[in-house]
């Protein structure tokens, strides 16, 4: 068995924001030695997430603006008392830190509508990590 371990770092500029890393997922699955198994993305934070979908401005706005509107700020969460950031807590559980997909012949197995994101939440970030991580043989 083999396990590749990547971090990406990253930066972001707004508060909610979609950032596309398929470009660096796809291209450190085809620079492995895995051929068949399972590719992990996950970021190490509670106010980020993964997600895979359609890389289209339209769409991407539509994402963003349907976060809003089910993670709205609310001064009325508990948390906010703390560092009045609930909201980005809220989406990130439950859109989920991280996404997995299957490696066959040295590809990941997605569709071509399905492009893989970074969810900021709560930006803009001077450092956001993304950790990939290629297990199989
Ligand atoms: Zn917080």
């Amino acid at each position: 068995m083999v396990v590749l371990t990547r971090i990406l770092t990253l930066k972001t500029s707004q508060r909610r924001q979609l950032i596309d890393i398929t470009h660096d997922v796809v291209r450190f699955v085809r620079e492995g030695s895995v051929k068949e198994g399972i590719c992990t993305i996950s970021v190490p934070h509670a106010t980020a997430a993964i997600i895979a979908n359609e890389h289209e401005s339209g769409l991407m706005s539509d994402i963003l603006t349907k976060i809003d509107d089910l993670f709205p700020q609310s001064p009325s969460y508990s948390h906010n008392a703390i560092d009045d950031n609930a909201d980005a807590h809220l989406a990130s559980a439950f859109l989920g830190h991280s996404k997995s997909f299957p490696i066959v012949n040295q590809e990941m197995v997605r569709g071509t509508w399905q492009s893989i994101f970074v969810v900021e939440l709560d930006g803009p970030r001077s450092r956001r990590e993304v950790c990939l991580q290629v297990i199989g043989e």
